[in-house]
């Protein structure tokens, strides 16, 4: 069976067990899938987020999903991107390996990933793709308890980026 699905669209619009939120350190909203998320989950998820006393860059932390389809909502800080003088691969590939971790410690068995850091946060695409599938690929390694790991692709660059790396054709 194949773990790892590459979709194109909205992430919040999923029913999956877990959505993954590229958020920012503070977990009270931003731009991009954070805000779309926000929208869609509807307040409650940000009085929830006030409990959770922000996150670190590569960290994870977890809340429900309240009016989005799936049942929680795993927020994890991507690393701006510095020119790679910072460590940013391996703080984004912490995200996806943290992330999965919290999914698999309450029991979720399909989660899905928005392009963590690819958007206003700057990471190079073909890199962060690469950081991405390899973070994942080696964690589903050591796993039986994930059956699906989705990669949610907005824009068409990051789509077919993924569609090249994951063989599909
Ligand atoms: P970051 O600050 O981590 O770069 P962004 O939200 O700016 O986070 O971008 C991360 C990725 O999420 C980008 O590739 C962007 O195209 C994508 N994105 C934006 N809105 C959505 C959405 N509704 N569903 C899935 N992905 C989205």
């Amino acid at each position: 069976m194949n773990r790892i699905e590459l979709m194109q669209g909205d992430i919040t619009k999923l029913n999956v067990d877990a959505i993954v939120n590229a958020a920012n350190k503070t977990l009270l909203g931003g731009g991009g899938v954070d805000s779309a998320i926000h929208r869609a989950a509807g307040h409650e998820l940000l009085e929830e987020c006030k409990t959770l006393n922000g996150c670190q860059t590569g960290a994870a932390k977890i809340s429900k999903g309240y009016n989005l389809p799936s049942g929680f909502v795993i927020h994890t800080v991507g690393p701006v991107w510095q020119n790679g003088t910072n460590e940013e691969e391996i703080k984004l590939r912490n995200c996806y390996i943290n992330s999965l971790e919290l999914a698999r410690e309450n029991n979720c068995k399909t989660i899905a990933f928005p392009n963590i850091s690819t958007g206003i946060y700057g990471f190079p695409k073909h890199y962060a793709a690469e950081t991405a599938i390899s973070a994942v690929k080696d964690f589903l390694k050591n796993d039986t308890d994930i059956n699906k790991v989705y990669f949610v692709c907005f824009d068409n660059e990051n789509y077919s980026l993924y569609k090249q790396l994951l063989n599909i054709t």
